[in-house]
C-alpha cells in the first residue's frame, strides 16, 4: 500500500519512534500519546482491518502480541499492568488503516473504556 501511513514507517519513509523490531512487526510511540507509554505494534505486511484478517494471519497476530509483550518489558510496565487495544472501524476508532495494536500503560486504566 503506497499511501498507508504506517507501510511508509514500516518502509523507513516515515521515520518513526522506533521502540522494537523484529522481521516480522515494528512497534513505535504514538505520535498523540494517551498514557506515559502509548506504543503501536504493527505488522509489517499491511492489513487494514481485523476484518481482513484470515486464518494465514493467525501467527502474525500471534506475535504482534509478543510484540507487544517485549514492548512492555523494555518499557518497565510489564508488572504493574498495561493494556493493549484494537480498534476495528469507524465506530470503535479506528482512524489508521493498517491494523494495529496499541500498548497503553504507566498510568492507572479505567473500565469501561469510553
Ligand atoms: P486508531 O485510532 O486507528 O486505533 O489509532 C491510530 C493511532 O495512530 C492514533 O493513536 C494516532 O495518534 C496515531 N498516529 C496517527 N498518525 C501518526 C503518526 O504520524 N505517527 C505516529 N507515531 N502515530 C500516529
Ligand atoms: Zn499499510
Amino acid at each position: 500500500m503506497t499511501d498507508c501511513l504506517f507501510c511508509k514507517m514500516v518502509k523507513g519513509e516515515i521515520p518513526p519512534d522506533i521502540v522494537y523490531e523484529d522481521k516480522d512487526v515494528l512497534a513505535f510511540r504514538d505520535i498523540n500519546p494517551q498514557a506515559p507509554t502509548h506504543v503501536l505494534v504493527v505488522p509489517k505486511e499491511h492489513i487494514s482491518t481485523i476484518n481482513d484478517l484470515d486464518y494465514a494471519h493467525t501467527e502474525l497476530v500471534g506475535k504482534m502480541f509478543m510484540g507487544a509483550r517485549k514492548v512492555a518489558e523494555l518499557e518497565g510496565i510489564a508488572e504493574p499492568g498495561y493494556r493493549t487495544v484494537m480498534n476495528c472501524n469507524e465506530a470503535a476508532g479506528q482512524t489508521v488503516f493498517h491494523i494495529h495494536l496499541h500498548v497503553l500503560g504507566g498510568r492507572e486504566m479505567h473500565w469501561p473504556p469510553g
